[in-house]
């Protein structure tokens, strides 16, 4: 997507992690960029770059409530959800909400624009997979009714809703289940394994463990990420597509490979695994091979160098 024709985009969650990393692309690509956000898990400091940018807009709203939006889109991009699961699991309700209602309004918006909509989904569909890798076919194994259900099945839920606009209003839909991913501006106390690992690394305090720590994970690095999405905006995709790395490995792995590059003594203490866990998680991304020619490109080794520079640099921020 070239910058000659300027394009207009909707994002919401433009305050979060990934939601802040779209906005900087899309902008310094030469395109427009409104921002939604209630700033629930997301921060304006996110968006500190961009806020006096003549061609970039941020409102506070919560998308679980209808929103008019006058000027002209090309493109909804709809990642507004708490993600991390300590964040899901203290706003269950407002997950559920905008995930089934937020969904609603965003792909209402999309349709009155005829603009592309995306919405981020989420490997958590696959839920404590049986199969692995997981690839889009695979229909899932998920505890409605566990704690992580409320994530787990609102984005079920946008998923169908999602595909029901495409095929009764011809709404160019998107989906992307995204694997778990990483990178800068994840927040210290944001609760998911790498954030959590670095700032415990980083403070000399223990790693904590979840379980046996034998459950594993596969890691891609943001700007990876956003690369993807762009390819599949631009496609003609509509149905979902795993985005991650495949680079499955143990948390316990993880850890070391944490305490190696922070060269940190902290310890590693073991907790209990929270309920309903997945065992397992792997994306198989041969459709995204194949389909958009996408391919992440940046090693664990090298995103968590730069995430730990990151990590470093807010730390350093918070004592002063
Ligand atoms: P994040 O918590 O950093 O960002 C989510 C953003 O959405 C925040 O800025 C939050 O304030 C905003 N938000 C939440 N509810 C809202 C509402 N009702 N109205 C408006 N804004 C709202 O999380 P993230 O990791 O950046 O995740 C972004 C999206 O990507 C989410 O939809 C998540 O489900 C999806 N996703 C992320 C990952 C990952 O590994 N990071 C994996 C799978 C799916
Ligand atoms: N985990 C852990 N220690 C932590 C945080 C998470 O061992 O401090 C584990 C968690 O139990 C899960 C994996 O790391 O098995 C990834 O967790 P995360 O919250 O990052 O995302 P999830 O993939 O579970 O959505």
């Amino acid at each position: 997507m070239g910058a000659k024709r300027k394009k207009s985009f909707l994002i919401t969650g433009a305050a979060g992690f990934i939601g802040s990393h779209l906005c900087d692309h899309f902008i310094r690509a030469g395109h427009r960029v409104l921002g939604v956000d209630n700033f629930i898990t997301g921060s304006r400091k996110n968006l500190r770059d961009l806020i006096s940018h003549p061609r970039f807009k941020l409102i506070r709203h919560d998308i679980s409530k209808p929103l008019e939006v006058r000027e002209r889109l090309d493109f909804v991009l709809h990642f507004a959800s708490p993600a991390s699961p300590p964040d899901y699991l203290s706003h269950p309700i407002q997950t559920l909400k905008v995930g089934s209602l937020g969904t609603h309004h965003a792909l209402g918006i999309a349709k009155k624009h005829k603009a592309v909509f995306l919405l981020a989904s989420t490997s958590e569909v696959y839920g404590d997979p049986l199969v692995s890798p997981q690839n889009e076919s695979y229909w899932g194994h998920v505890n409605p009714v566990g704690p992580r259900g409320v994530y787990d099945e609102a984005k079920r839920f946008a998923e169908a809703l999602t595909l029901a606009y495409y095929r009764e209003h011809r709404v160019d839909a998107k989906i992307i289940r995204i694997f778990n991913t990483y990178g800068e501006r994840m927040r210290l106390e944001d609760g998911r394994v790498i954030p959590n690992f670095i700032a415990q690394a980083l403070l000399g305090k223990p790693l904590t463990v979840y379980g046996d720590g034998r459950q594993t994970r596969s890691y891609c690095y943001v700007k990876d990420l956003v690369l993807g999405i762009e390819k599949v905006i631009s496609s003609g995709l509509n149905r979902p597509v795993n985005l991650g790395n495949p680079n499955e490995m143990t948390v316990l792995e993880l850890a070391r490979l944490v305490l190696r590059l922070t060269g940190s003594k902290s310890r590693v203490v073991f907790k209990p695994l929270p309920e309903d866990d997945p065992k397992r998680r792997c994306p198989d991304i041969g459709l995204a091979k194949r389909s958009l020619r996408w391919t992440p490109k940046v090693s664990l080794k090298e995103g968590l160098k730069r995430t730990l520079l990151y990590f470093k640099s807010e730390i350093s921020s918070k004592k002063h």
